[in-house]
């Protein structure tokens, strides 16, 4: 029996990862809940699962956790102290990041150095301190399966590959809701048109970073400390269908790709499962009912965002961080109507001229680096 904490549990990714905890009980138990401020989720997920903790980022939404919860027996806290203290339990294995942007790196780095297993669905935590997670899993022992579908794919192609025999990584894009949509036209793009992704339903700051395409270049993050691989051997290959996850290519010319329809189930399952194939209860892929499949070369000119990945892993240092702290605010600001599509990759570049770069940052530097850029993106979207 594995015991889990899901970190960000009332979100897209932690509701699923609750559907797979309720097919595998004799498999997964559900210890510890946390959300940020969806309290009436998190109270009937709490009714339905039998955690011992819940965890409340919201203040305000606290008294209701806990009036609901205490007289099942069940535990509550409230804050984001509370929640990374909650990493270190002795009732968690493992532990499913499945919250949002800059959020999550605490409670990580805390359940790293806790000895847990994590099942990473937080990029952003391997985007903003890639380098310092990395050190950690080396120091703990603790090992981590991702739940990105792109890095579960590459995750899978891998297994029981010799890893110098690896020439690139493929990571497949869908391309966004403006995939086709001429340079004009994305001035004029609205939120509501760019949280209509067409393949996944995603949480909305992912859905927005999709059609930026900056999703793609966190990803590119992303697989580079996963995998331990420099950037140039790491490309991203638009294929709108969303069937082949990623792929990765040997250098005796092979390449292996793996398949699926676009749920995140799979990989959840599979980063659950510590790379063994638990059973679906879902509809598989027909490969009959598939008349094209595409692929081509993503297009920086009108996706920009993209090239950022490569910018941050060049730089190295602090570079990726204030890369996501811009981000993280030019993307709320572009959903709350405040500037347009095109000026997110504007704020996150000026933001990134003006943050004073550190070569080798400690944890500290990043907390400090993160609220700089912050404040600097912020300044910006106002302007
Ligand atoms: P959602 O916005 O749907 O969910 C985010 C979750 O985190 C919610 O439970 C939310 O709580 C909680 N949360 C948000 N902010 C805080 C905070 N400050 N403190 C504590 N909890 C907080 O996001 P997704 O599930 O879409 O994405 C989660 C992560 O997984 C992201 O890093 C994303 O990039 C990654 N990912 C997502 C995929 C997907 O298909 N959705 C695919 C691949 C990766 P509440 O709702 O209660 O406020």
């Amino acid at each position: 029996m594995k015991r889990i904490a899901v970190v960000g549990s009332t979100g897209s990714i932690g509701t699923q990862t609750l559907d797979i905890i309720a097919h595998n009980p004799d498999r997964f138990r559900a210890t510890v809940l946390t959300a940020g401020r969806n309290v009436d989720l998190l109270i009937k997920q709490a009714i339905h699962f039998r955690p011992n903790l819940a965890v409340i980022d919201d203040a305000g939404a606290y008294p209701r956790l806990k009036e609901a919860l205490t007289p099942l027996g069940i535990a509550t806290a409230c804050g984001h102290e509370a929640l990374a203290d909650a990493m270190e339990r002795e009732d968690v294995d493992t532990v499913v990041t499945a919250t949002v942007g800059y959020s999550g790196l605490e409670p990580t780095i805390r359940a790293i150095r806790a000895g847990k297993d994590i099942a990473l669905a937080n990029k952003e935590t391997l985007v903003v301190a890639g380098m310092l997670i990395t050190a950690l899993l080396k120091e703990s022992g603790s090992r981590i399966y991702p739940v990105d579908s792109e890095h579960s794919a590459i995750y899978q192609c891998l297994a029981g590959e010799d890893r110098s025999t690896v020439e690139r990584l493929i990571i497949t894009a869908s391309g966004g809701p403006f995939l086709n949509m001429p340079a004009s036209g994305l001035e004029h793009v609205t939120a509501s048109q760019a949280l209509k992704h067409p393949n996944w339903r995603m949480g909305a700051k992912i859905t927005i970073d999709s059609a930026t395409m900056l999703n793609k270049a966190f990803e590119i993050i992303e697989a580079r400390w996963l995998f331990d691989i420099d950037a140039e051997h790491i490309s991203a290959l638009v294929h709108p269908q969303s069937i082949v996850h990623s792929m990765v290519e040997f250098k005796d010319g092979a390449i292996k790709a793996q398949l699926g329809t676009p749920d995140m189930h799979l990989p959840i399952r599979y980063a659950l499962g510590e790379g063994s194939r638990l059973t679906s209860q879902r509809p598989p892929l027909t490969l009959a009912q598939m008349s094209n499949l595409t692929f081509s070369e993503p297009d920086t000119n009108r996706f920009p965002c993209l090239t950022l990945a490569h910018t941050a892993l060049r730089r190295g240092g602090n570079s990726a961080c204030v890369i996501n702290a811009a981000n993280e605010i030019a993307n709320e600001a572009f959903r709350n109507g405040q500037i347009g599509f095109n000026d997110i990759y504007r704020i996150i570049t000026k933001t990134l001229s003006r943050v004073s770069f550190i070569q080798q940052p400690s944890y500290a530097d990043l907390v400090d680096s993160n609220a700089d850029a912050r404040a600097y993106a912020l300044e910006e979207s106002h302007s």
